[in-house]
């Protein structure tokens, strides 16, 4: 079995979607997993529902499920005659029960409502998209995750269990139709033991994939993007990137996790662990060999790469009484934001401070500094950005950071690390 990942914007608009179904075409006789995204925006429209929903906020709730509405309609209408019913129901109910949400009375946990509401995309994105592919020739079965991965029940960002998703995704696959050779199924989402529906963190797609290819013992992962493979730089932002058409598991972890937005940092481990090569394609040349991941890491030091975050915050702690940031000091620290979720990109530590860097749109600062301030005291610097430099030499430093006004630098053998401003 291979496994392909097509995200947001391969799927964007009809067009997109009749590429993606030419792609599928050239794979007809052999079995592929397909795992779709929501398409374009619809993620961010969701959540945007979301919060009119917990607004209560009617007129706005209505307005905007219409949108989302009206852009999967207008979607299926260049895809699909109007007798095929099928789709055009199937987009209607989902959007009525969306729609009737609003009457009935709201779950008390924030994120399990997120989890009912957001993960709809994907389920409209893959039945659209397998609606389609059938008719045009491909012997095809949409797979429900709903059903197949099984997730506990931190709702928004939940953990899978391995065991029981490959027992149902194995059994699922058992009693398929025969002939069919193509599946196509939703990324981002899965379900509790209780059957609720699960969403596995934004961008969690790729993540998907890894584990519909972990379970099926897949021979290789595929992720179609709209760039030519992974890059040493985010090209919306550099000039001259280049490709790095083979690097190890290990680079692209580092990669992900220092913020190269390619691929979800959780997509790598699953594959790594049975050694199932993941390929970056582009879905505009799908003849182009992309970027290849897999163990072998020999190449990984000859391009160096540059990662980017804007939008950071720096924040400095230190004891209110001038004691030490000692073990227990941290352990506090870490507690307050491991519970509030906020994730550290980067920290420093001296005696009396303790310096982490956390994402500027994710983190509530007033609320954040209040769960900290009786213990400590708090300065942070806001709009920051981090730099990132794999395989780096004074030469990428200086093209990086010169001019530039560094609050904090870090260095390992294989990376530095700054944060500017
Ligand atoms: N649709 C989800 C998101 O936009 C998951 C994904 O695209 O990977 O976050
Ligand atoms: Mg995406």
């Amino acid at each position: 079995m291979k496994v392909f990942k097509f995200g947001g914007a391969s799927v964007k608009d009809a067009e997109a979607i009749r590429n993606v179904g030419s792609i599928l075409l050239r794979f007809e006789h052999e079995p592929v997993l397909v795992v779709v995204s929501a398409m374009g925006k619809t993620t961010n429209k969701l959540e945007a529902c979301l919060s009119y929903l917990l607004a209560q906020d009617q007129l706005n709730y209505y307005h905007t499920v219409d949108e989302l509405r009206d852009f999967h309609v207008d979607i299926a209408g260049e895809l699909f005659h109007d007798e095929h019913r099928k789709v055009f129901t199937f987009i209607d109910d989902l959007f009525e029960q969306l729609k009737n949400k609003f009457e009935k009375p709201l779950a008390e946990q924030r994120s399990f409502e997120y989890d009912q509401v957001v993960s709809l995309g994907e389920v409209l994105s893959s039945f659209i998209i397998n609606e389609y592919v059938l008719e045009h020739g491909l012997k095809s079965e949409w797979l429900d995750a709903r059903r197949l991965i099984r997730t506990d029940n931190h709702y928004q960002e939940a953990n899978v269990n391995w065991e029981k998703s490959e027992a149902l995704i194995t059994a699922r696959l058992e009693t398929s139709i025969h002939n069919t050779n193509t599946y196509i199924t939703q990324g981002f989402i899965g379900h509790t033991a209780e059957g609720f529906t699960t969403t596995l963190g934004r961008e969690g797609s790729d993540y998907s994939a890894a584990i519909f290819a972990f379970c099926t013992n897949a021979s290789e992962v595929t992720i179609w993007k709209d760039v030519p493979g992974m890059l040493n730089a985010d090209p919306k932002y550099f000039e001259n990137t280049q490709l790095l058409s083979q690097i190890s598991y290990r680079e692209a972890i580092e990669l992900a996790y220092f913020g190269a937005s390619v691929i979800h940092p959780k997509t790598i481990k699953p594959l790594q662990n049975k050694g199932i090569p993941l390929f970056v394609k582009s879905f505009l040349a799908p003849d182009e060999p992309g970027t290849t991941i897999q163990s072998e890491g020999g190449n990984d030091h000859l391009i160096p790469s540059f990662i980017v975050k804007k939008n950071q915050v720096l924040i400095t702690i230190s004891s209110a009484d001038f004691s030490f940031i000692n073990e227990d000091a941290l352990a506090k620290i870490f507690e307050i934001f491991y519970s509030n979720r906020i994730k550290i990109n980067l920290m420093q530590n001296s005696a009396l401070n303790f310096s982490v860097l956390v994402d500027g749109d994710k983190v509530h600062m007033e609320s954040l500094l209040g769960k900290l301030s009786p213990t400590f005291k708090c300065k942070y610097n806001e709009g920051v950005e981090l730099v990132t430099i794999r395989h780096y030499n004074q030469s990428t430093i200086n093209q990086m950071i010169s001019g530039r006004d560094v609050l904090l630098e870090q260095r390992s053998r294989q990376t530095a690390r700054f944060v500017i401003r």
